[in-house]
């Protein structure tokens, strides 16, 4: 494992005592003399990925495998090619549209418990999106909670993340460093409805950005859609469908295709993915202010280097004190860290004496995090 230049910025930060700060009213359990053979025989890291060897199934696989226990939809959590897939009922549509309707499902409520080769297995809601689940897993009285995506903070399109107590907690660490601190969402949408009166008052089109499964219908159900109209790409309008058909209630958003001739497009706010910044598709809507939602944008100068007018913090993932508050609620005495600031969270836990893993996932590479939030991906990327 060599050092990298990210693992020297985390160092720095942990040498500055940031890392180190406890949050406020956390205590942390003592550890105790269970080890985490316990935790492994019941899930172990395969390479098609997390694998439940009581159970034998996987759990978000990246390979084709006979049984799947999906998440959520976004695609590096479900992967097509599977024999079955198991996932929240909550998200049903958005899971069809994601993997096809020739695929095998098998959907559950929350909180229904199913007993496969003696685990007993529920899932909870994880606040990341509409039907995004954790994955609790019981096996003769000893409990993993896998969180998948999930996030602490407020959001219209989903249920509300359920805190679990386990024994071994397995955590995404999409932002777990201290500099990642969402504001509330309130605040956030406060700022994207006076962005886009003034867009209207200067004659600019507001285009806003953000991940097309999930954060644009987030987006979607935060904004006053009494402003103007509101217009999206085609993927969202898609996705926007699979949501209604999950029962998540969105404003009215048209396509660009049902555009009336010589229509003023500063009038109106169109949510669009990432990666139409730059495209010939941007050109018909004239002078555009461009926006972009993302738990990236609390980078500092992040607006410059990828140019965009105006960021604004709304994540899908759970911040730096919402994964600690998270860690402390579940008791967990071992913790697995995945996708992001691994070892930054798994250094932290480890000093306050929990045992601690560092789980490795495919998806690190050289994507542009502010492309794809969902990608686990930042912009001082792990090479481990
Ligand atoms: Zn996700
Ligand atoms: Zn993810």
């Amino acid at each position: 494992m060599g050092s990298t230049r990210h693992d020297q910025n985390i160092a720095r930060l942990l040498d500055e005592g940031v890392v180190t700060e406890q949050p406020n009213g956390l205590d942390w359990p003592a550890a105790t003399s269970l080890d985490s053979r316990a935790a492994r025989e019941i899930l172990r890291e395969t390479a098609a990925g997390l694998y439940c060897v009581p159970g034998d199934f996987y759990v978000d696989p990246w390979e084709p495998v006979a049984r799947a226990v999906v998440t959520h939809a976004h695609s590096d959590h479900a992967r097509g090619g599977c024999g079955t897939y198991l996932s929240a009922r909550a998200g049903r549509a958005i899971l069809q549209m994601r993997l096809g309707s020739a695929a095998s499902y098998q959907f559950v409520d929350y909180g229904e418990v199913l007993t496969i080769g003696g685990v007993r297995l529920s899932l909870h809601p994880a606040g990341h999106m509409t039907g995004a689940a954790q994955v609790r897993l019981e096996y003769a009285g000893y409990v993993i909670v896998i969180t998948g995506d999930f996030k602490r903070q407020a959001d219209p399109t989903c249920a509300t993340f359920e805190p679990l107590r386990c024994h071994t907690l397995v955590t995404e660490s999409t932002f777990g460093l201290p500099i990642y601190r969402w504001p509330e969402p309130d605040g956030i949408f406060d700022e994207i409805n006076a962005w886009w009166r003034t867009n209207q008052q200067e004659g600019r089109t507001s285009l806003l950005l953000g991940y097309t499964v999930g954060k644009a219908q987030r987006l979607l159900a935060g904004i006053d859609a009494s402003i103007g109209p509101v217009f999206a790409h085609g993927g969202v309008v898609q996705a926007n469908q699979a949501y209604e058909a999950c029962g998540v209630t969105l404003p009215q958003v048209r396509g660009i295709a049902e555009v009336p001739p010589r229509f003023t497009w500063s009038e109106a706010l169109i949510v669009a993915p990432p990666s139409v910044q730059g495209s010939p598709w941007l050109r018909r809507f004239g002078d555009v202010s461009m926006g972009m939602a993302s738990g990236w944008m609390q980078i500092r100068g992040i607006c410059r280097r990828r140019n965009l007018d105006r960021g604004f913090v709304i994540s899908d993932h759970v911040d730096w004190q919402g994964l600690l508050a998270t860690v402390q609620e579940t008791s967990a005495e071992e913790v697995w860290v995945t996708h992001g600031y691994t070892q930054a969270v798994a250094r932290y836990l480890a000093e306050r004496g929990l045992r601690t893993a560092i789980l490795k996932t495919q998806y690190v590479g050289e994507l542009d995090a502010a492309d794809a939030e969902e990608a686990a991906s930042s912009p001082t990327e792990e090479r481990a």
